[in-house]
Parts: structure tokens; sequence; C-alpha cells
């Protein structure tokens, strides 16, 4: 093992079956997570379930449950989407774990013990969609700015937290850290904000019984963001101080994978409660964004333009889905999605590039050397058509979708190699080198695909008859002679 690498996606609130942004979300982490672990790295990955609120205890009341039965049912979609993805997470979080649950009660008490938690009363403008209050300023005409709907006034008692003392401290690591938040441009963006001062934040809630109880006053419960954002450091078991467990030398966390519009609870919010439990802070907060139809609209539920991936991943399959979500849209940017969109990509890249290359290089051994790896070299032309540094530096920087069309351009490289080559003209050492150099090509191209496609790596794999490698082999001529292929069903299949 050399070195680990931490990564989280969100927790996704289970107040609905799970839409196309969720399966997005998870399938880049996902990506992150596997290149990682191909980096021969010590690799944990997070995600799960944000389960409290009164959101959620509204839709279990609509839906005549209890909160608990009303979540241990919706749970099953979102686990069932990580399974249908081959999401590598190795844990699934659920807030309402017993593990999180005193985790975030020792945060909220060691913050409390340091005076920087204290009762007050809190008046304002709340959102009851969003479970956040806003100032009149915030409002458009009234209304939640997220979701449209008739904000209303609330003063009650509740706990607050000084954030406002840790605005010049979130400022300077902002400043100082140039990945701290990524895309840059979202960096400047929250730095601008956080100059305008942090306000104290509200932490408990007296109305809302679905949720953690705040340990030094049992009337009160944890307000959601003091209980959902604590499952990075509880899915990891560290606590204030940054003392833990077994796991808890991932912590501080490498990528914080969120949506654009959390992103401001995820650096200040998130930055002043670690410094105030003495917590080291994350190390990169990335910021995607977000998938719309394919003419730029926001994908509604009342317009039925929601898209179920689970559906999707049963039409196409996994990778087809995945491949389409990573290479589309531009990473840290918003992207379209249709399902013609989806079928351009599967017919002429997947199919027509890479099933392509697959079926010629096998069909080829197979006629030529009995299905059997010639003894070869591989072509110094080729080989120098694989920008493997270039791949590397894309994924460190984060930018899956450039790493994904660089491998492709490999993969075409590849079947132009075939085409100029000719080699069903050629005989004896000249097409035991071509069909050497394409066979130990595709045993690299399958390594550099694992994190995007796991399932048709496994399957190229299994065709050229070698085991996974990692990334210190991608390097030429190390395929071995003799090696037996096996032909097997294409890889994708087209749609007309
Ligand atoms: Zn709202």
């Amino acid at each position: 093992m050399t070195g680990k690498f931490y990564i989280t996606t969100a927790i996704d609130y289970p107040s609905g079956k799970p839409h196309l942004g969720h399966a997005y979300e998870k399938v880049c982490a996902d990506c992150i997570a596997r290149w990682h672990r191909l980096l021969g790295k010590e690799v944990f990955f997070l995600t799960g379930t944000d389960e409290h609120g009164s959101k959620i205890a509204k839709k279990a009341k609509e839906a005549g449950k209890e909160p608990e039965k009303f979540v241990e049912e919706m749970v099953v979609f979102f686990r069932e989407l990580c399974e249908k993805l081959n999401i590598s997470n190795n844990r699934f979080i659920r807030t309402t774990d017993e593990d999180h649950i005193k985790i975030s009660q020792d945060i909220f008490k060691a913050i409390h013990d340091k005076g920087e938690i204290t009762l007050g009363e809190y008046s304002g403008w709340y959102c009851s969609e969003c479970e956040t209050f806003y100032t009149e300023k915030d409002l458009k005409e009234g209304c939640c700015p997220t979701h449209g709907q008739k904000a209303e006034w609330l003063s009650e008692e509740s706990y607050f937290f000084k954030m406002s003392a840790y605005a010049q401290k979130v400022l300077d690591y902002l400043e100082k850290n140039s990945s701290s938040v990524l895309p840059s441009g979202k960096r400047k963006e929250i730095i601008n904000r956080v100059k305008d001062g942090l306000q104290d934040l509200s932490v408990s809630r007296v109305n809302v019984p679905w949720g953690i109880p705040v340990p030094i006053n049992d009337k009160h419960t944890q307000y959601v963001w003091m209980d959902a954002l604590i499952n990075y450091i509880s899915g990891v078991g560290v606590s204030a101080g940054g003392k833990g467990d077994k796991l808890s030398h991932f912590w501080p966390v490498d990528v914080h994978l969120i949506g654009k519009d959390i992103l401001w609870h995820h650096t200040a919010i998130w930055y002043s409660i670690l410094m105030a439990a003495d917590i080291p802070l994350p190390k990169t907060v990335f910021s995607h964004g977000f998938i719309n139809t394919d003419t730029g609209e926001k994908m509604s539920k009342s317009k039925g333009t929601v898209i179920d991936p689970i559906a999707l991943a049963d039409k196409y399959s996994a990778d087809v889905l995945r491949y389409f979500l990573l290479r589309e849209i531009p990473f840290g940017q918003d992207g379209n999605f249709s399902e013609e969109l989806l079928t351009d990509r599967l017919n002429n890249e997947l199919a027509n590039e890479l099933g392509n290359l697959v079926n010629r290089t096998i069909v080829m051994i197979e006629k030529y050397n009995k299905g059997a790896v010639p003894k070869g070299e591989a072509d110094k032309g080729l080989q120098e058509k694989l920008k493997l540094e270039k791949i590397k530096e894309q994924m460190e920087k984060l930018e899956l979708h450039h790493a994904l069309s660089e491998v492709f351009a490999f993969v075409s490289a590849c079947n132009q190699f075939i085409n100029e080559k000719e080699p069903w003209k050629m005989e004896g050492e000249a097409r035991d080198n071509v069909l050497y150099s394409l066979a130990d090509s595709l045993r690299i191209i399958a390594i550099l695909l694992q994190p995007f496609i796991p399932e048709t790596s496994e399957k190229i794999n299994a065709q050229l008859g070698v085991k996974l490698g990692s990334i210190a082999a991608c390097k030429f001529n190390k395929l071995k002679a003799g090696t037996k292929v096996k032909k097997a069903e294409i890889l994708f299949k087209k749609i007309g």
C-alpha cells in the first residue's frame, strides 16, 4: 500500500426514490475511488442516507407509517442503486446508525462544553422543504429561493453555535489552500461570500422529534446540519479532538463530492464545526453540476422529466449508463441527458470503437495463432499514442471526462493501427508483432477503463485471459506470449 485515500458522496435524503442526480454523484465518486485503488492506495469510500428531520417525518405520516419504518423501506432503493451501478463503497452509513448518533452527540457536547454552543431564541423565515431559515433578502417574493414555496415566520428556543467567530479562520483556510474547493471558480464564490461574515447558526429544534436528541437537553433535537454533516467523521469513527478508532487514520478526507447547491454547508458551516471540535479540515470539497434535460431544463417531477436510474441501468446496462455520465457531463459543470444522447455514445463509442477493437483482436488471434497471444513486441508508434502521464494528471485534477476521452483516443488509435497495418495481408513475425501490440494494448485499456466501466473491464480481461492489473502495470510488453484468449459475446449491442 502506498498511501491512503478517503472519498465521500453527500448522503441522500430518502424522502423519495433515487433519481439520476443521485446516480451521477455515486458513479463519479466510485470512479475516483477505483482509480486510487488501482494506484495501490488504501481507499475508504463512504456513501449513505440522511434520515432525520421534519420533512421525512411528514412523508412518513402521509404514508401512514412511523418514521423508522418509513426510512427502513426507502433506504432499500438507495442500496439497490449502489448495487445496480457497481458502486464500490466501503460503508453505507445511515444517520440512524448508533455510532453516528453517539458521535453527533459527542461533537455537540464538546462544542457546548467549550462555551461555543449556547441557548437562545431563533426567529426567521423558514422553509420546511429544505429545513433552512432564510433572511428577508434571501427570499424570492416571500418564498424559498430553492423550492419556491411560501416561507413561514418561526420563533422558538434554540441552541446556537458561534459560527460568527470562525469567519476569519474559514477565510484563511480557503485562501491558503487552492484545492480546498474545486472547481476553482466555486472557491472564489465561497471566498466572496465568507468575506461578508458568518452568522451564528441555529443547531437545534424543539419541534422536530424525529432527530438526534441534544445530549444536554432532551427537549431539543440536533438540527440537520449538526447531524448530517457529522456522517463524514462518524463514518470513519472520528470524534471530537480528531480521536477515533481503527479507521480514523483516513481523516482528513481527501474529497467530499457534493452538488453545487450544498457547497456553502460543506465549507463555511462544516469547516466551522470541525474547527470548534478541534478536527482537521477536508482537503478538497468538489462541487459537481446538475444533469438537465437535453434542452437544458431542470428535470422536474411535475413535468415528468425525472429519470429513474435503476430502470435505465436495467435497460442499457450499468456500464452504458456509467460511461455516458462520466463522458458526457464535464465534471464540475452542468450537463444534459437524453436517451438519444446516450444511444449515440453507446453506438459510436462503446460498440463501434471499443467493442469492435476487442472483437477484431480476439478473432484475429484465434484465426492466425490458434487462440494464443503470439510472441512479439509492441509497436513503438502505437505505444506513443497512449498518453498515460496526461491521463494520470487529469485524474489527479478530477477531470474525469477528459481522462476518459483520452483513454478512448487510444482505443481509436488501436483501431486505426489495424486499418493501417492490415494484418490479414501479413504473415510471420510482422503479423505476430501487430497481434501482440493489440493484445498488449487491450490489457492496458482494460486497466484504465476499470474505474469507469468495471464490468466491461472484467469482460475484456476474461477474453484476454488475464487478471486486472494496476496503474503500475500500464507499461507495454508486459503481456505473456502464449496467453490463451477466448472469444465471447460481443461487448455492446448497437441500438438502432
Ligand atoms: Zn426550500
